[in-house]
């Protein structure tokens, strides 16, 4: 059975490897190219069904453009995407049938524990985010956290819930951590570790630990081959994984 022809863009990256191999194996789905720097998206025309991108920041929206120009849906990993680029590529796609998934998360683990956080904060007196990273690790906290933070303050904003109870007065600068929207998000840098995150939600008597743990790259790829098969059946623009997992 022939299947849904894909292509790789950053096909010689770490991410773009891993879901070459991915590809591959999946029954229902062709690897049908490998691009990277110097190659010309404009020549999958026709030959292609769905372009996936894990390049660089600076490339990515030309990447997805091109796609698009090329007839193609795309789905996208590379980090770094703000409001504008995302919405010349919600305009780009208004007359187009058209998807793009753009998704700054593919692993699943993270993405459900973020709804999952989202879910409960209304009900504890206290939450705090702990992420987790290797310490090659350049940003802190990791998007993913600040996501997650994000969620949970509006969860709690929705619902009227106060800050959570803290009697600090006096302490070390970044003892308390960042707060992301009122949230405390700490951020730790271990060697040994991969990427991991914690969401602590306490009541009296109770806590209720929430963790999420990627140990390899493998962990992306159930979330990337989910999104390139839904991306052929959506119009316009998709942001994160959770839009897919309904
Ligand atoms: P990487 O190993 O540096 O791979 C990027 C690849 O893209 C390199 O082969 C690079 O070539 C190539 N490239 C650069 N510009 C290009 C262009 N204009 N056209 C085609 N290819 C181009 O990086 P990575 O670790 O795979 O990560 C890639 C991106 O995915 C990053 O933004 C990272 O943050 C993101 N990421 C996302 C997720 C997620 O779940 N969404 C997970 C992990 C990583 P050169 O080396 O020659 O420049």
């Amino acid at each position: 059975m022939a299947g849904l022809r894909v292509a790789v863009i950053g096909a010689e990256g770490r991410m773009g490897r891993t879901v070459c191999d991915a590809v591959e194996k999946a029954d229902d789905l062709e690897l049908v190219a490998r691009l990277d720097v110097g190659d010309d998206i404009g020549d999958l025309a026709g030959a292609a069904d769905v372009g996936v991108d894990f390049t660089v920041p600076d490339a990515a929206e030309a990447n997805v453009h091109a796609l698009l120009d090329a007839g193609m849906h795309a789905v996208v990993g590379t980090t770094g995407w703000h409001d504008d680029a995302l919405q010349r590529v919600r305009d780009r796609l208004a007359d187009t049938p058209l998807g793009v998934v753009v998704a700054p998360n593919f692993a699943l683990s993270a993405v459900l524990a973020m709804r999952f956080a989202a879910q409960a904060a209304r009900w504890f007196d206290s939450v705090e985010v702990v992420e987790l990273h290797h310490p090659e690790k350049v940003d802190a906290p990791s998007g993913t956290a600040i996501h997650t933070a994000r969620a949970i303050a509006a969860a709690r904003r929705e619902a009227d819930v106060p800050p959570g109870p803290d009697a600090t007065t006096s302490g070390l600068d970044g003892a308390r951590g960042a707060s992301v929207d009122g949230v405390p998000v700490h951020a730790v840098r271990l060697r040994g570790l991969v990427a991991h995150e914690e969401i602590l939600l306490g009541n009296p008597g109770e806590l209720l630990t929430i963790r999420t743990d990627s140990f390899d790259r493998s962990s992306f790829m159930p979330g990337v081959l989910l999104a390139v098969r839904r991306v052929v059946h959506r119009r316009g623009l998709t942001l994160g994984l959770d839009a897919l997992l309904d």
